[in-house]
């Protein structure tokens, strides 16, 4: 689900990449740092430059990926015999080393339900993986003064990526939700742009970072009852919401119902959707 238009890449072909390393960032994210000779293919976009991400089924020997590019990849996919298919998972560019071949993706680990979840859990040195570039998200194509930018963990590094791309002068506020307050993470941001973390869990709050329990833990309605609140200006306004589908739905609903914000000027991404596998 999704209302936005993505800046594709020139010419994405699936990537073979390995797994460098592994390491647990905070409690909630475990960061694998991809590398080989494939990297010498992937073309650093910044912002939330995402991929699609096929892994190895676990009754698999060998990682079986498309050859096609574009979205002619998917036909492909299609047209291949159910136990020969990877999984096939959407995550973020957290940073690109070019020089040493190497791009880190941070994953949420949510339990060893998901294959992704459970792929960064197990990951050694040497996996295989394949990574299509699919470009990036964060497009906005109206003239605005301000930016609304809004997560789930799922969008940290979106957000990220986002602030460290926006211009010095940029201005605006970033919301993002974390499932606890040791999940923060450090980047640049403008000046200009206010960064407001908010956690779920009852670990240590700050006034910077409130921590709110109880039946908040859906992800997503902090952020949502944090837009909600938020004093936005009368200067155009430029949003864009991902993470859980109802976060990213209810941002959107809200600001053109209740704020006036024209449709046009807000851009969502449903990352995932609470209680639902991804489907391939
Ligand atoms: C463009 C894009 C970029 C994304 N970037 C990132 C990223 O950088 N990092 C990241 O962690 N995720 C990212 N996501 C979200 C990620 O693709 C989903 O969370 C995905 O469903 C995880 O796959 P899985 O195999 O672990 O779980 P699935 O097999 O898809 O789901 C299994 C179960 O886990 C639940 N579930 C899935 N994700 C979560 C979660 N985060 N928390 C709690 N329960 C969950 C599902 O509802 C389902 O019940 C991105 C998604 C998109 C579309």
């Amino acid at each position: 689900m999704a209302n936005f238009k993505i800046v594709k890449p020139a010419d994405a072909h699936v990537l073979t990449l390995e797994v460098v390393g592994s390491k647990r960032v905070s409690p909630h994210v475990v960061r694998v740092t991809l590398g080989g000779e494939g990297m010498d293919h992937f073309t650093p976009m910044g912002y939330d430059q995402w991929f699609r991400l096929f892994l190895t089924r676990p009754d698999q020997d060998a990682l079986s990926l498309p050859t096609r590019s574009s979205g002619l990849w998917y036909v492909q996919y299609l047209a291949t015999p159910k136990a020969r298919r990877p999984f096939v998972r959407s995550y973020t560019v957290r940073a690109v080393r070019p020089d040493l071949r190497e791009l880190d993706v941070d994953f949420v680990v949510h339990g060893d339900e998901g294959p992704a979840s459970r792929f960064a859990l197990t990951a050694e040195p040497g996996d295989r993986v394949g990574l299509l570039d699919q470009g990036v998200g964060y497009n906005p194509r109206v003239e605005h003064d301000w930016t609304l930018v809004v997560a789930d963990e799922t969008g940290l590094p979106a957000v990220a990526g986002i602030c460290e791309s926006l211009p010095d002068d940029a201005r605006g506020l970033a919301v993002v939700e974390l499932p606890d307050l040791a999940d923060v993470q450090d980047f640049r941001v403008p000046a200009g742009v206010e960064l407001r973390w908010i956690a779920r869990s009852d670990g240590p709050a700050s006034a910077d970072a409130p921590s709110v329990a109880g039946d908040h833990a859906v992800p997503g309605r902090l952020a949502l009852e944090a837009v909600r609140g938020a004093d936005l200006p009368s200067a155009p306004v430029y949003a864009y919401a991902v993470g859980e589908s109802s976060l990213v739905t209810g941002v959107r609903r809200h600001l053109v119902n209740d704020r006036g914000v024209p449709k046009t000027h807000v851009d969502f991404v449903g990352y995932w959707r609470h209680g639902q596998a991804a489907s391939s």
